[in-house]
């Protein structure tokens, strides 16, 4: 549909577009992280912690950022909360990746990092986790974790969505668990490849 197009001008899924606007919702309804987009050179985005525990809190994010990156860092930005590391009054710095940090910042980033993965699949944080039908997958989570399979995996997925297309059958399968788990591993690994560290 043309209408569809001026709604993804960068031709990002659907699904994955979707996705960034739940997690924003989760971020906003039940962290109390309200979320701007500004132009943010050399950084990624910024969370800044209010004076008081329940306080609003502000994230801004680099406009330039794709929906899987912005997924990926308000992943690993509720992981920070969860850590508690935006207390008191800290604003956390989200540079871009393999910047080198101050020690105890990289420490924190770090241990952010390792609860952002397990909350992305699924074993903490129901409401910040990757789309339910692929989180269970070893297999795709397997080929996720390494760069080569990674994108020989996004080749495919992103083959088989074209073929989809191209065969017009898009309206007789839209409704399939085939179609839905295709959406759901290409958004998986979109989101991947904007943040490998998300992977084991
Ligand atoms: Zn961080």
């Amino acid at each position: 549909m043309a209408a569809e197009v001026t709604i993804a001008p960068r031709a990002e899924s659907h699904t994955l577009l979707a996705e960034e606007v739940r997690l924003r919702a989760h971020l906003r309804d039940d962290l109390g992280v309200r979320t701007r987009f500004a132009a943010l050179p050399d950084v990624r985005a910024l969370l800044v912690s209010p004076a008081a525990r329940d306080g609003a809190k502000a994230l801004v994010v680099a406009s330039d950022a794709t929906a899987a990156e912005r997924i990926y860092l308000y992943v690993h930005v509720a992981a920070h909360i969860a850590l508690e590391h935006h207390l008191p009054l800290v604003t956390i710095v989200e540079g871009p990746p393999g910047i080198a940090r101050l020690e105890t910042d990289a420490r924190r980033h770090r241990e952010a990092e390792d609860l952002a993965r397990a909350m992305w699949w699924g074993r903490r944080g129901e409401g910040l986790a990757a789309p339910r039908l692929v989180r269970g997958s070893a297999v795709l989570r397997e080929l996720v974790s390494r760069g080569i399979t990674r994108a020989a995996l996004r080749s495919l997925l992103l083959a088989m969505r074209a073929a989809y297309y191209d065969l017009r059958i898009e309206r007789a399968l839209a409704r399939t668990r085939l179609a839905a788990w295709l959406r759901d591993a290409l958004c998986v690994t979109a989101v991947v490849s904007a943040a490998p560290q998300l992977s084991d």
